[in-house]
């Protein structure tokens, strides 16, 4: 995740929140990026999400006679008159990337964007089975820009919104699993959310006897960026409280041969689970705090670039 090839291929991704790693640079990398490349929200905080027939969840702007105005995947207003209302949900989880954006992806082929949403399928059972009502971001493979991925869980009013991925470009060989958490800089309870998703996380795939990798300063920590946080998934929810969680290294073979495994995946989300049930309900702190060694932000895409395509889910 450290930021390199600041344009590029990974720059036309960026705008899709694109691959962990490698493409930190153009920003929007890692579903996470610096967000100059996204309008500002039209969304309000409250206002609810649709589930729409097709399965996709969108934000709602307005009501619309006896339907609604709501934010497609890629951010852009359509009316619609079908679906199921969701005015609130206690716990948001966005699987990062999607559509025309794979992610980082392992030499063997394994691409982070299905992972990372049977991932947060398995939490939004875990939590849907202690109570609490969740709601994913991207529910199939298709394009999804990063305003609108904010704006559900602004939309919901989530007290907690997590956005998942499996991380790449690690600095070399590591004892523990390498996983990273990202909270929002000058938040104390995204902090306390983030090193709780990462004792849980760490916890959870330390069983398995696996030739790690991980960055030298792993741990749960924040980015800092030109303008706060270095990523759109945690500057643009604004007062919701938030977390970037890189599971594990997809990059490095061994961990992508784990977390191919569905069994995996789902060890992945219920600690996941755990780590957001615990910040919920209980004022444990966390752990695994660690200061951030300096990284360039790189600028968002060039100047005049047009911005990366994006296509809608029917919905
Ligand atoms: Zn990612």
């Amino acid at each position: 995740m450290k930021a390199r090839a600041p344009f590029a291929a990974a720059a036309a991704l960026s705008l899709l929140g694109a691959a962990c790693g490698g493409s930190d640079g153009g920003g929007a990398a890692l579903g996470r990026g610096p967000a100059t490349t996204t309008t500002s929200s039209t969304v309000l905080v409250g206002q609810g999400a649709v589930v729409t027939r097709s399965g996709v969840v969108v934000p709602v702007i307005s009501r619309a006679g006896n339907g609604w105005v709501v934010s497609t995947p890629c951010g852009r207003p359509a009316e619609i008159t079908d679906g199921t209302p969701t005015p609130a949900a206690a716990v948001v989880l966005d699987p990062g990337h999607g559509g025309k954006d794979p992610g980082a992806v392992s030499p063997s082929g394994l691409q982070e964007e299905p992972v990372n949403l049977a991932v947060a399928r398995y939490a939004k059972g875990a939590l849907e089975a202690a109570g609490v009502s969740a709601l994913l971001t991207r529910t199939g493979d298709y394009d999804m820009d990063l305003q609108p991925r904010a704006d559900i869980a602004r939309a919901v009013r989530a007290q907690a919104f997590v956005s998942i991925h499996h991380n790449a470009d690690p600095d070399g060989p590591s004892l523990r699993p390498g996983t990273e958490t990202y909270y929002q800089i000058g938040s104390t309870r995204s902090k306390r959310l983030s090193g709780l998703i990462y004792e849980e996380v760490v916890a959870a795939l330390s069983r398995y006897p696996v030739a790690w990798v991980g960055d030298r300063d792993a741990g749960a920590k924040y980015r800092q960026g030109a303008r706060g946080d270095y990523y759109a998934v945690l500057r643009l929810p604004g007062q919701i409280v938030s977390a970037l969680a890189e599971l594990a290294f997809i990059t490095n073979p061994p961990e992508a041969e784990l977390v191919a495994r569905a069994d995996v995946q789902q060890v992945e989300g219920e600690a996941v689970a755990r780590g957001v049930l615990r910040y919920l309900r209980t004022e444990d702190p966390g752990s695994g705090f660690t200061e951030p060694y300096p990284r360039p932000s790189p600028p968002d895409r060039p100047p005049g670039s047009p911005p990366p395509p994006c296509t809608d889910p029917p919905l």
